[in-house]
């Protein structure tokens, strides 16, 4: 049996809807229980609804990993093993080949695990447990991945001062098998070396596999500018594709050495590839190059509600600046991975960039999130990638 959460009148709407999150609001007895704990969820009438992760100082102050009325036991590793092993058949289905050897293969709430990010670098998962309770079920995530064949596990969370979910595990291998150099792995048969210990996030940004391989077929004899590359990833598909010159531009130093050992690593050393350091809103405003096709992937500019204002006229600024240095028939590839700002509002931005630029555009393509970064139907907050591939006039 497990401590229970009540809802007040009403608020099972959500729940019944599978949501996953019980803001703090909703509750009318709280559970005995302690951070990261699992709770049951009952309805104002006491019938159980779910079960979830309890985060007594979060107002999200459970989250469901769980629908369903009977009683269950969670102690019993094989429920958690078979949550991991779904979400890797999908994986295995649709993403992993003898050319693609990366991909994202449990996206959190996105694969109804909420607190859990796995990212899988061929043999290598870099882990991430991001709430107490998922770091409560550590031994269950961790036997969940060797089962299907995952021979080091890293862990890679982010120790935030004053971050509440009191998350304790120190970054390292929960395996016995250790690594000690960065990993090179394959994505679409190209190559890319992760650095999982010093890079962002788990190293690579898996989200972008799709749209990094649509670039490819636009590149073939292009002059192409690569801007937040980070390690490179959409610079070395445009190589792939055939591009005559790539500039990548990133604010890291160790990120754009990076990208030119991917670039060496794939095509040696006398490809055409330039990697500069350089903050990116500067670069654009100073540079005298023009550009067949530029990618803006930058990093989130609206980290919570209240920095939509601001991040949109960042979006802006950053758009307007990336088409005025595009050559007329160009293509833009523009991104944001903002989750406060919807695919309207993104698309609005463009907009008023495209109009202050006094320059006809077309949009070619909608872009969003592959398929291993998921998104749960009941959970919208979950999609955040959105991307647009402009022409321009
Ligand atoms: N497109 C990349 C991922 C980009 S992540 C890929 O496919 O792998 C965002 C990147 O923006 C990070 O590498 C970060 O170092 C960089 N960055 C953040 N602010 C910047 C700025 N003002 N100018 C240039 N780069 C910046």
């Amino acid at each position: 049996m497990y401590p229970s959460l009540v809802l007040k009148s009403g608020r099972d709407r959500s729940v019944n809807n599978r949501h996953p999150w019980i803001f703090s609001g909703g509750v009318k007895q709280l559970p005995k229980a302690e951070n990261g704990d699992i709770v049951e969820v009952l309805d104002n009438q006491g019938n159980r609804l779910a079960y979830g992760f309890y985060s007594p100082q979060s107002q999200i102050i459970c989250r469901l990993f769980e629908f369903s009325s009977l009683p269950i036991d969670f102690s019993q590793p094989d429920y958690w093993h078979q949550k991991i092993q779904s979400a890797y058949e999908i994986r295995k289905k649709y993403v992993l080949t003898a050319q693609t050897n990366c991909c994202r293969l449990l996206h959190a709430e996105g694969d109804f695990l909420p607190g859990v990010i796995a990212d899988l670098y061929d043999d290598l998962v870099v882990l991430q447990l991001l709430i107490k309770g998922s770091e409560k079920i550590a031994p269950h995530i961790i036997g969940g991945l060797q089962k299907i064949g995952v021979r080091y596990i890293y862990l890679k969370n982010k120790h935030n001062p004053g971050f509440r979910e009191e998350v304790v595990l120190e970054n390292g291998f929960l395996t016995s098998n250790t690594l000690q150099d960065s990993k090179v792995v394959l994505e679409n048969g190209v190559k890319f070396a992760i650095d999982f210990e010093k890079g962002q996030k788990t190293g690579f940004f898996l989200d972008q596999r799709d749209n990094r391989a649509l670039l490819q077929n636009y590149s073939q004899g292009k002059k192409v500018l690569n801007a937040f590359s980070y390690t490179g990833g959409f610079s070395i598909y445009a190589l792939a594709g055939g591009a005559s010159e790539v500039h990548s531009v990133d604010i890291s130093k160790d990120a754009v050495q990076l990208a030119d050992e991917n670039s060496t690593l794939n095509f040696g050393k006398d490809v055409i590839h330039k990697a500069i350091a350089e903050d990116c809103f500067e670069y654009l405003k100073n540079t005298q190059e023009e550009y067949d096709v530029i990618v803006l992937d930058p990093p989130a500019f609206a980290k919570n509600a209240k920095a939509v204002p601001n991040a949109s006229r960042g979006y802006k600024e950053l758009n307007l600046k990336g088409i005025k240095k595009i050559k007329p028939g160009g293509i833009l590839f523009t991104f944001s991975c903002s989750q406060n700002i919807d695919r309207d509002l993104f698309r609005k931005i463009i907009f008023s960039a495209a109009a202050d630029a006094h320059r006809n555009v077309r949009i070619l393509h909608q872009l969003t999130q592959p398929l291993d970064h998921p998104v749960n139907i009941f959970h919208p907050e979950g999609e955040y990638l959105k991307g647009l591939v402009l022409q321009v006039e």
